[in-house]
């Protein structure tokens, strides 16, 4: 469906606004089904802008000490926390997100960039960083080795997917921008208007140098193609699309430098010494709830497995069933809705599509759709209810450990020892996070020895955090992000860590005194 007379956004992109020439792509309001904005780069010079980005945003950029690119994060804060109305009334519209899950995308993008405006800060005057200590090579102590980081003179491309458009801009170009390196984002098409007005207000404001920060929206031809050596890119989205990304020639020749965050099929433990109605037990329910039911389960941390002990099966899905009951789902503008749409019809049939494929081996432990929608109508809205299913066999399952639906779905599945838990949440083949539910410290500890490799984050909710925890699905920025395997193998965030990505880490070998020189232009790097 095309809407011609919807508004046309402009992309920003070589210092200047610029429409596309094509026809365009329509995003549509995905609960009422009405056109809302276009969106298109057809004909967009995208060497010129790139080189503009690399070469006035960067040597801007570069011309700053950490410090003062810190305050620049802070100057982009106080944009958007003045503009954060309008957000919130894109995102109801494009989106189709209750004011709670506007707000994890909204209020987490300010948050990331709040906090590596705080750790910026804290690195002072200095303009590259120190890895480590001098190291000595031979028996001259004066002439050593000194590892050190300098932003890389490229380019961050981030190209992102759908469920994010505010979040996940802001915690890629926090660290990025932080490190001296310009952005340019490719927003998701379906909700790419969020994203769009972020970066027009704080252009408009006038916080950031010249080629700091770009936005093309539409269709991604030519992005990678624009890409060289010194460039970075960072991807969201699906194991299909990376892979094309992985092998194209700019990182498959040319070695830029890649970061993907893609499909996961996280997991929630129960520790197999719990007991019904335990206050672990009850942990492990309200969090499950939670995941499946924030922002209608689209985001990449959702649990999508939950594994209990064989003889905690029934109760935990009565216990998460009559959960999931309370959960009114629905046009996002009326108070009496809990849960609102996804982003699109089509990702509803994906959804729907998916359940299916689930179903051919499982069994539906609860279903909401007879509950009908709140305010929307069903042939139109983007909405699903909440679904738990479950299998008693989840050995010889195989779907189950290997296709995420990207909605409010999860599958219950029991275990029969400790040992065969962490074979089945491993059958995920590396999961962005796994949480694990106990009174038990030394269990935790077990279960970290044998998650943490297959999962960039083990979340460990015990009674005495039950008000404390960040929840399973939160991503903070002072935490890493990202999973090894089907998870696309990225790091994201992680505090200082997330620098890494876009510095070059050179040794240098020189004398003592070379070395000094050097030492005062920079400051310890300590993640
Ligand atoms: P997608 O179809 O792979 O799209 C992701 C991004 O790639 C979009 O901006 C898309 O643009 C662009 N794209 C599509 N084809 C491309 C190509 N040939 N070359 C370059 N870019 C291309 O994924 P999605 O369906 O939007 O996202 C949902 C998935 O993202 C889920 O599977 C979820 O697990 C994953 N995800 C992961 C994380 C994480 O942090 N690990 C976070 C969020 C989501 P268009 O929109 O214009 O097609």
């Amino acid at each position: 469906m095309h809407a011609p007379d919807a508004p046309l956004l402009p992309n920003f992109l070589a210092g200047r606004w610029q429409r596309g020439i094509g026809p365009g792509q329509t995003l549509f309001d995905p609960v009422l089904g009405a056109p809302l904005v276009r969106v298109d780069n057809t004909g967009l010079d995208l060497a010129e802008g790139f080189a503009f980005a690399r070469e006035q945003g960067g040597a801007a950029l570069r011309a700053l000490r950490y410090r003062e690119r810190a305050a620049l994060l802070a100057e982009v804060v106080k944009v958007l926390q003045t503009n954060r109305d309008a957000y919130d009334d894109i995102a109801t519209r494009n989106s189709g997100t209750v004011k709670n899950d506007s707000a994890v995308d909204i209020d987490g993008g300010i948050f990331t960039l709040s906090h590596y405006a705080r750790l910026g800060e804290a690195l002072g005057d200095a303009t590259c960083l120190l890895d480590g200590e001098r190291i000595r090579m031979g028996k001259d102590p004066l002439f050593q080795t000194q590892h050190v980081l300098n932003p890389t003179r490229g380019v961050a491309l981030f190209i992102n997917a759908f469920n994010f458009p505010g979040w996940g801009l802001w915690e890629k170009a926090a660290p990025a921008l932080l490190s001296g390196v310009p952005v340019i984002v490719k927003p998701a098409t379906a909700t790419a208007w969020l994203t769009q007005r972020m970066v027009e207000d704080v252009v408009r404001a006038g916080v950031l140098p010249a080629g700091a920060l770009s936005v093309i929206c539409g269709a991604s031809a030519g992005l990678m193609d624009a890409l060289q050596p010194f460039d970075v890119v960072s991807f969201t989205g699906s194991a299909d699309t990376a892979r094309l990304i992985r092998s194209h020639p700019a990182v498959a020749q040319r070695s830029v430098r890649c970061n993907i965050e893609a499909d996961s099929l996280n997991s929630a433990l129960l520790d197999p010494a719990v007991t019904e109605g335990s206050e672990a037990f009850d942990l492990l329910v309200k969090e499950v709830v939670r995941e499946m039911t924030v922002k209608s389960g689209q985001k990449c941390t959702a649990i999508r497995r939950v594994f209990v002990p064989r003889a905690l099966y029934a109760a935990t899905a009565q216990a998460i069933g009559a959960k999931l009951a309370k959960t009114t789902v629905g046009n996002p503008r009326n108070e009496a809705t809990r849960m609102g749409a996804l982003v699109s019809r089509e990702q509803f049939d994906n959804v729907v599509a998916g359940i299916a494929k689930l179903k051919t081996e499982a069994e539906v432990l609860y279903d909401g759709s007879a509950a009908g929608l709140v305010d929307a109508d069903p042939v139109v809205a983007a909405c699903v209810a909440p679904v738990l299913l479950g299998t008693p066999d989840p050995v010889g399952a195989k779907v189950l450990h290997e296709i995420e639906v990207f909605g409010p779905v999860a599958t219950l599945m029991p275990y029969d020892s400790e040992a065969q838990a962490y074979e089945l949440v491993r059958r995920g083949e590396g999961s962005l996070v796994a949480s694990v539910y106990s009174n038990d410290p030394a269990f935790i500890a077990r279960a970290v020895a044998e998650l943490a490799d297959s999962h960039g984050r083990v979340h460990a909710i015990s009674p005495d955090v039950a008000t404390s925890h960040t929840g399973h699905g939160n991503v903070m920025p002072m935490s890493l992000h990202g999973g090894p395997g089907r998870a696309g193998g990225g790091e994201e965030l992680g505090g200082l860590r997330a620098l890494g990505f876009y510095h070059r880490r050179t040794a240098v070998q020189a004398s003592s005194a070379a070395l000094d020189a050097l030492a005062a232009t920079g400051v310890p790097f300590r993640p």
